[in-house]
């Protein structure tokens, strides 16, 4: 079979590799410049750095499978992570458990109720499904309390989704505490491990290329495609626009669209509307200024900014994950926000944003100093973050599309866990088979 499949994020190159490996050929057509999506790099000091801040968790293990099966076992690292709440006016420490018990803005009581709430959800094996008809903020006023959600997870949950905040479910915080605690041995004083494969998140993309080609599949890059050509109700292949204008119609058995939702239906004007009405936008956009600095900003790898007013919502010092030495001695910091399109700061121009941020880190380190930056980036993804709504499951848009032999399979259907490329990876393998015949078509919770 001949599939042709629309991106080279992670479920694209799964999807694709997995087809190799069952006896298909694969061509994946990728717009950007390089593969890997929303994980994918651009070069530092020598060195390569996600556009976005990138990690796994021990629960990642269908990322961890294919890293091992690429030949890849070596690479990946399992580093303590260190992590911050920024919290009136103070970094508080927020790594072990025992940091709980030390978190002043909560009283005593709440700080064990806390604990107890976590335990709780982390003890919940799999997502009941009455955690999906309920909002995190209604879940977490019953069990949790007012202090709770307001220093806690309010802070987080607006950060996240904005506006949108207010509509998303339990069963998505669900998955957040639940993934993430996995990922952190027992004990009161246990820290949390989490994964990075040395080199960047680029050596699982560039192994699953060349796993591609080797078995007699095409990976295009930069190419984008215009169109899904579509007759008599049938997907027939791509229309694909290279670098310099050349343009190519390919013909494919199977189409397999993994484009945000938000992309899909103008590659498929012929989608009919049943369809369409799920693919309505529902994502938050992420956006990133990077630092390179001369000096480390803070000690914490990862910080929380529960202080609304500061103007982003995660300070992540990479170099205080991994040496800063793979990146000329430089020391790496992501700024990072997630906003919907139609805020203010998601179309500013990045200096102007910068101009915004800076007395914000001066709050957060007063020692801070512009001249520490020897240079900045920014990067934007619009689709980084579906808003998962009450009943998401009920909305769902089927991996099967209405059109014959034409496939979606993208972040939206990543459900109860939050998006990933651990998830996107199983997805991308999963819609192989199931392409193929040699898995039903179903979700896998069904
Ligand atoms: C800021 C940020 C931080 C994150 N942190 C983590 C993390 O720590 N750990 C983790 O596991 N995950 C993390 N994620 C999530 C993870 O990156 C994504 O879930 C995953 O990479 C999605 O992969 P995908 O292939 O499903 O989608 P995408 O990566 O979005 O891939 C879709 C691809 O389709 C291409 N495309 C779109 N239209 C066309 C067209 N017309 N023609 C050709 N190509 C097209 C796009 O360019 C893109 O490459 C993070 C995401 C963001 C934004």
């Amino acid at each position: 079979m001949k599939i042709g499949i629309i991106g080279g994020g992670a479920l694209g190159l799964a999807a694709a590799y997995q087809l190799g490996k069952d006896g298909h050929q694969a061509a994946v057509f990728e717009r950007a410049a390089v593969l890997g999506g929303q994980a994918s790099t651009f070069d530092v000091g020598g060195g390569r750095l996600e556009r976005g801040y990138h990690h796994l968790f021990k629960s990642d293990t269908h990322m961890v499978d294919l890293i091992h099966e690429l030949g890849l076992g070596p690479k990946l690292a399992w580093i303590e992570s260190k992590v911050g709440f920024f919290y009136g006016g103070k970094i508080h420490q927020f790594t072990t458990p025992l940091d709980l018990l030390r978190f002043t803005p909560l009283s005593p009581y709440n700080r064990v109720k806390l604990g107890l709430m976590t335990l709780r959800l982390q003890r919940t094996k799999y997502w009941p499904r009455e955690l999906e008809r309920v909002t995190a903020e209604e879940w977490i006023r019953t069990h949790a309390g007012k202090q709770i959600f307001d220093v806690i997870w309010n802070p987080m949950l607006r950060g996240k989704f904005g506006e949108s905040a207010s509509q998303v479910s339990m069963a998505w915080l669900w998955g957040k505490i639940y993934l993430r605690t996995t990922s952190r041995d027992k004990g009161l004083r246990s820290r949390e491990r989490l994964g990075y494969p040395l080199g960047s998140f680029a050596e699982i993309f560039e192994a699953l290329e060349r796993e591609i080609r080797a078995m007699g599949g095409e990976v295009h890059y930069p190419s984008t495609v215009h169109r899904v050509t579509v007759r008599d109700g049938r997907a027939t292949g791509l229309d694909v626009q290279y670098p310099g204008g050349g343009r190519e119609s390919r013909d494919f058995d199977v189409v397999l669209s993994t484009t945000p939702s938000s992309i899909f239906p103008r590659l498929v004007p012929e989608l009919p509307e049943s369809y369409t009405r799920l693919l309505a936008p529902q994502y938050q956009a992420a956006v990133l200024i990077i630092m390179e600095l001369d000096r480390p900003f803070s000690w914490a790898y990862w910080m929380n900014i529960a202080d609304r007013s500061i103007p982003f919502v995660g300070l992540i010092e990479h170099t205080n994950f991994v040496d800063k030495e793979r990146y000329g001695g430089k020391h790496l910091v992501y700024l990072s926000n997630y906003l919907s399109r139609a805020s203010e700061m998601y179309s500013m121009p990045p200096d102007e944003l910068w101009r915004r941020y800076v007395p914000a880190l001066k709050k957060i380190n007063p020692a801070f100093d512009e001249s520490w930056v020897t240079n900045r980036h920014y990067h934007r993804e619009d689709a980084a973050q579906p808003i998962i709504g009450v009943d998401y499951s009920q909305r769902i848009p089927p991996l099967q599309t209405p059109l014959k032999d034409l496939w979606l399979a993208n972040t939206t259907q990543i459900y109860p866990e939050d998006r990933g490329t651990n998830y996107s990876v199983r997805l991308g393998r999963l819609v192989a088979k199931m392409i193929t015949g040699q898995a039903p078509v179903c979700m896998w919770w069904e």
